[in-house]
């Protein structure tokens, strides 16, 4: 007998581009093929030191019980500590819900917010995973797209042009994955002023805030007044920020109301994130902050290389990212050109030649909203940059 059906919300997610790459990657890489990754978006620096220790000591203490499901009383103080120390706002530990990973807070929130029906505008390019957890909570991801020609930042009235009776929330993030643009200071007011005068929710996703380059000033949405502060779940978290992507820790800051839904919310998912990884969380946010700052200017040496070779390359080109570690590479001008003996129809189809010939792996941004691009992280070395621009030089020579 053929079973029922599965679930029809469950049945419709896509499988995450960016995940579906790297691990095509390391594949390759392991079956001992000279490919170069340019995938998915992880710093390639270790875990600083101290805090590796922290995690060390944590199991060695035999801290290693489960937790309150909204995390640690400790961590979420050492988030308050990090939000006021940042960005001067106000929080109270009950306001902070620590997650497993910046993508699960992200994921709580919408089903916090979230009734089946409600729409969630979403700007894009936007991160493969916003739209897909939108459904995944039931709701219709409504997409306002932003080109290169407005260095993909929507604008207020982009905003409110797409805002009905049934939209529930915005999900802004800047400094933005994949285009690493930053909105400036009047442009979030002026995003702001349209999400409380039609009394929508936003999602401020802050996973990048320290990687900002050029001196640009980072502008935490919750700052603007106190009427956005309690309309704003803000997220972050530490993979980004302090080299941290395998150990899973995410938070948000919100309305005390918003907080405690999202913790019942875990209680009964997850019961709570990695009693170790919490430990070594709260060194992170806590401690010293210099391993940030090299890692930092690291990536601004690398954007710099990246974004001037790129741009001598004959048929591509980007403009300068402004924070984060993503290039968006335009190859527009190969979009229904022969490649290979093969019609290149999207950024797929030039994405899977390059990883194919080229032994380069970057992501197509058509899961991005944004088909005529391809995302380049340049969180890998400059050796690495240079062997991979030198094999997009080949690669569009013997095309
Ligand atoms: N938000 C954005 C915009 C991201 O690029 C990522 C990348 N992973 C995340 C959230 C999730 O981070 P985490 O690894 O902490 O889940
Ligand atoms: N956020 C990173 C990326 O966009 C990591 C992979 C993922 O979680 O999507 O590549």
């Amino acid at each position: 007998m053929a079973l029922k059906p599965i679930s029809r919300i469950a049945a419709g997610v896509q499988a995450s581009t960016t995940l579906v790459i790297d691990s095509l990657f390391k594949q390759m890489k392991a079956e001992g093929k000279d490919v170069v990754g340019f995938g998915a978006g992880e710093p390639d620096f270790p875990t600083p030191e101290h805090i590796k220790q922290a995690g060390i000591e944590a199991i060695e203490n035999n801290l290693t019980r489960y937790t309150p499901a909204a995390g640690l009383m400790e961590l979420r103080e050492a988030a308050c500590y990090r939000l006021k120390t940042d960005f001067g706002l106000e929080y109270e530990p009950k306001q902070i819900v620590v997650a497993s990973g910046a993508k699960h807070s992200v994921y709580i929130a919408l089903m916090t917010l979230c009734n089946p029906g409600d729409e969630v505008v979403i700007a894009a390019p936007y991160w493969v995973s916003y739209s897909e957890m939108v459904q995944q909570a039931g709701a219709k991801p409504v997409i306002v797209a932003a080109g290169e020609e407005q260095d993909f930042k929507i604008t207020a009235a982009q905003l409110e042009a797409a805002i009905t009776d049934k939209t529930k929330a915005f999900m802004l993030n800047s400094p933005c994955n994949p285009t690493g643009m930053v909105y400036t200071r009047e442009e979030l007011e002026a995003i702001a002023d349209v999400c409380c005068r039609h009394n929508i929710y936003v999602i401020a996703d802050e996973i990048y805030c320290n990687l900002v380059y050029d001196d640009i000033e980072f502008v935490s949405f919750a700052s603007l007044n106190e009427d956005v502060k309690n309309r704003t779940i803000i997220v972050n978290g530490v993979s980004k920020s302090y080299a941290m992507t395998g150990w899973r820790i995410g938070y948000s800051a919100s309305n005390p109301e918003l907080a405690k839904v999202m913790s019942n919310y875990l209680s009964h998912s997850t019961s709570a994130p990695s009693t170790i990884s919490q430990h070594a969380a709260i060194v992170a946010l806590k401690g010293p902050q210099e391993d940030m700052q090299v890692m930092k200017q690291a990536f601004e040496a690398r954007r710099d290389h990246l974004v001037e070779r790129m741009n001598r390359i004959e048929g591509v080109s980007c403009i300068k990212p402004q924070g984060a570690f993503y290039v968006m590479m335009n190859m527009k001008n190969f979009l229904g050109k022969q490649m290979y003996g093969k019609t290149i129809e999207s950024a797929e189809d030039f994405a899977q030649l390059f990883l194919e010939k080229g032994l380069v792996a970057t992501v197509p941004c058509t899961a991005f909203a944004a088909p005529a691009f391809v995302r380049w992280s340049y969180a890998t070395s400059l050796a690495e940059i240079d062997k991979g621009l030198d094999r997009l030089e080949e690669f569009i020579k013997n095309a």
